[in-house]
């Protein structure tokens, strides 16, 4: 099975429920693509990446808004703007 992170979210990818549509060589998560496939917005992935850590983690909004700007700022795909533009 691959192990592969995504792109923008930095989240680990190893099931196939993971993947796009099953896609093994996609760069991004089920998370990250809409119903379309598309790439959503980093605002999106942003919004949801703290949702995520509020519920998950129980984290406050604050908490896991700090911890998710540090996370975005160092993932390569979003210090290339043209890659996530579809
Ligand atoms: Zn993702």
């Amino acid at each position: 099975m691959p192990t592969a992170t995504c792109q923008t979210c930095a989240r680990p990818m190893r099931d196939k429920a993971d993947f796009p549509r099953g896609n093994f060589s996609s760069e991004y998560c089920t998370d990250c693509l809409d119903a379309r496939g598309i790439l959503k917005s980093r605002e999106q992935i942003r919004a949801q990446m703290i949702q995520l850590r509020i519920t998950r983690n129980g984290m406050t909004e604050d908490e896991a808004a700090e911890q998710v700007d540090n996370l975005l700022r160092r993932l390569p795909a979003w210090s290339r703007p043209q890659a996530v533009t579809f």
